[in-house]
């Protein structure tokens, strides 16, 4: 794989505005050091202990974003390493990273992660739940949080307008938050859809942020641990 080369061209086929999260689940810090060396800097993780691992042993400069699911007792590992949480997906978890944020004395910006996709396994608030959450729920007192979008999965199938139906309910749902909330800590710019496979149709509807691995990294084969 020339991971530096992989880079550049999928840089250049996103528009400015869009940024591009190079997923490096599984893959070394070697191997992330020569995307970094290509000048880049926003690396998705999906495993607490990974993210941390990595974060410890290569430049600081780097923005680490979560993008797996996260459990409650993971907070308190990457609170001090990630740029942002892509994968909150219930009240329980917010509470959590806000209170660890607090003692860290930070503010974390967190995308609400929304379950699209008809796969009963992914994870994510149900729609209604999520808008009924924010109609009734002080956010504002979350005050070392920064909810600064939506996070969604589409279904896992070659059928493209599903994908973009998917995607598009999402990029609504984004706008509808937009208009109905109005605490200072909830800005609702960023949409994180998109991965190797399905990242063109997520860019028609709106994504700001792409999570790609494979196809800058290649199959994940080799697993590196921790
Ligand atoms: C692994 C992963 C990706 C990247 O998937 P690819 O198909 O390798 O591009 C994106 N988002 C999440 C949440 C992931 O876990």
């Amino acid at each position: 794989m020339d991971i530096k080369n992989n880079i550049l061209n999928f840089q250049r086929k996103l528009p400015e505005t869009v940024t591009l999260i190079a997923v490096s689940k599984t893959k070394s810090p070697e191997l992330i050091k020569e995307a970094y060396n290509a000048g880049h800097r926003n690396f998705g993780e999906n495993k607490a202990q990974e993210l941390t691992a990595k974060a410890t042993q290569l430049p600081d400069d780097i923005h680490w974003h979560m993008i797996g699911h996260l459990q409650r007792n993971k907070v308190r590992q990457i609170i001090d390493f990630v740029h942002m949480i892509h994968s909150v997906d219930s009240e329980k978890l917010l509470k959590e990273i806000n209170k660890r944020a607090k003692n860290a004395n930070r503010v974390v910006d967190c995308l609400l992660q929304v379950h699209i996709a008809d796969e009963e396994a992914k994870f994510g608030w149900d729609s209604n739940e999520l808008l009924e959450f924010l109609n009734n729920k002080n956010i504002v007192a979350f005050s070392n949080i920064r909810i600064k979008g939506l996070m969604g999965m589409a279904t896992l199938t070659d059928e493209k307008d599903k994908i973009k139906a998917e995607f598009h309910f999402l990029s609504q749902l984004k706008e509808k938050i937009a208009a109905m909330v109005t605490s200072e800590n909830v800005e609702m710019n960023e949409l994180s859809t998109g991965m190797s496979a399905d990242y063109e149709i997520a860019l028609e509807e709106g994504s700001t942020m792409v999570r790609v691995g494979t196809t800058i990294f290649g199959e994940r084969e080799d697993i590196w641990k921790p």
